[in-house]
């Protein structure tokens, strides 16, 4: 008999499993569809000793201390501040728009009290802001939102901005300074050997149980269990009763190429030209020394695995019909991005997933993390050790060791 059968092994159903097992002494069987745990932040070493993230970059990013806290149980960081580079006009300039960017594309040297200026003079207010174009049109004018923003929608959404909530680009960060770094968070950071290893040591305990390559349905009436934690796709839970929840996907073009730099950034986006929206270096987001490089292409599709919930006001309004089903089904918590529909990051999913850990357990929220946890042993590797040059080949070192421990 188990406590909880745990249906998804991603940030929500692991952090779960996790705070069940060794913070409350359950018996908890996790399975998934998928032929591993990690859900959608999964990496492995690919054919050429590479480590890849299989379902496209995954940058860890969070100002919660209490989820960086959480997760540095189970994994050493590299540090590492992402930057992205965008296409536009024939040459790369940083994204998000900062004053390096305007100069590069004006062809000017301005200030950022200038730029203030200039980005104040190419705005059109709008009122009330309502679509997505509004938001970055209002924001900074009609020119650099043809030039960044409103063709990468097109191409992500397969619609037009005007035709988006607001809150897709709910916040345009603007710099009239040179950060050039993509997020501003307190904590960035990457899992020193990988997602897929810090998953590991978090569902490495003798009440966790595994079932891969299992939809939760064929277990259905063979295990005994007395509540279930979700973390699936909600619509599909109750049988598409109200239909299908839309959602954009992405099909991810994995090539590894015969030289160590292919790009001069971990992205670059492409708004206008090729039907990809971006290509992610991988060696850049890991620090690995490697004499090859991987990359991966993320083309835009309407059908394949669910990425992105479509975030059109009808689709709330079906979403809420489920969520009304959700909340008046005993015995299931759901819980993570498929359940609640709703794109969130991998820190909110951690969030979310130790509120519910919390609520199910009648604690305050700040005590969820800590009882019955092992003490931190693993910490961030000062940025200092990590950034200079490698004294080894840390990929023929972590494929070894993970191949021998498979073994
Ligand atoms: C392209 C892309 C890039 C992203 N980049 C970032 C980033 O840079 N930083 C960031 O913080 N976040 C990023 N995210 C978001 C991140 O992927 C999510 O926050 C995180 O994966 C959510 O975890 P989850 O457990 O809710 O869902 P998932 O990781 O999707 O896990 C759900 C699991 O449930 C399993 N499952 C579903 N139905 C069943 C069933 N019937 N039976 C058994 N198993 C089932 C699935 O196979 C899946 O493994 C990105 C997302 C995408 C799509």
């Amino acid at each position: 008999m188990f406590d909880y059968l745990i249906v998804g092994a991603g940030f929500a159903g692991s952090v779960l499993a996790e705070r069940l097992a060794a913070g409350s002494n359950m018996r908890v069987l996790i399975v998934d569809r998928r032929p591993h745990i990690g859900g959608n932040a999964y990496d492995h070493y690919n054919e050429a000793g590479i480590l890849v993230h299989r379902y496209g970059p995954h940058i860890f990013h969070t100002n919660s201390k209490e989820v960086f806290d959480y997760l540095s149980r189970f994994t050493m960081w590299r540090p590492y501040e992402h930057r992205v580079q965008a296409s536009v006009d024939g040459q790369l300039v940083p994204m998000p728009i900062n004053l390096d960017t305007i100069n590069a594309l004006y062809n000017t040297n301005m200030s950022s009290h200038e730029m203030a200026q200039f980005i104040a003079s190419l705005a059109e207010p709008r009122e009330p802001v309502r679509t997505s174009e509004d938001v970055v049109v209002s924001k900074v004018g009609r020119e650099l939102y043809e030039k960044f923003f409103k063709n990468y929608t097109r191409k992500q959404w397969d619609l037009d901005p005007s035709e988006l909530d607001a809150s897709v680009t709910a916040r345009v960060p603007i710099r009239t300074n040179r950060d050039n770094r993509y997020f501003t968070d307190t904590y960035q950071a990457m899992p020193l050997h990988g997602y897929t290893r810090m998953f590991e040591n978090m569902l490495d305990h003798p009440n966790i149980k595994i079932m891969l390559n299992t939809d939760y349905r064929e277990v259905i009436g063979l295990v005994p269990f007395r509540e279930m934690i979700y973390t699936g796709p909600v619509d599909e839970f109750f049988d598409y009763v109200y239909g299908k929840l839309p959602y954009r996907s992405l099909e991810f073009r994995h090539e590894t190429h015969d030289t160590p730099t292919f790009q001069p950034a971990p992205v670059v986006n492409y708004p206008n030209e090729h039907s990809y929206t971006r290509i992610t270096e991988f060696k850049y987001l890991t620090g690995q020394n490697h004499p090859k490089t991987s990359i991966v292409y993320e083309h835009p599709r309407a059908e394949g695995d669910p990425y992105y919930p479509v975030p059109r006001p009808e689709n709330q309004e079906l979403y809420k019909q489920y969520k009304a089903l959700a909340d008046s089904t005993p015995n299931v918590h759901f819980v993570g991005r498929l359940a609640t529909y709703r794109y969130y990051n991998m820190d909110q999913v951690t969030a979310q997933a130790l509120t519910l850990y919390a609520r199910m357990k009648g604690m305050r929220r700040s005590e969820a993390a800590d009882v019955g946890a092992t003490p931190t042993l693993l910490t961030t590797i000062p940025a200092t050790i990590v950034r200079a040059p490698e004294p080894r080949d840390l990929a023929g070192e972590t494929t070894a060791t993970t191949r021998a421990k498979r073994k």
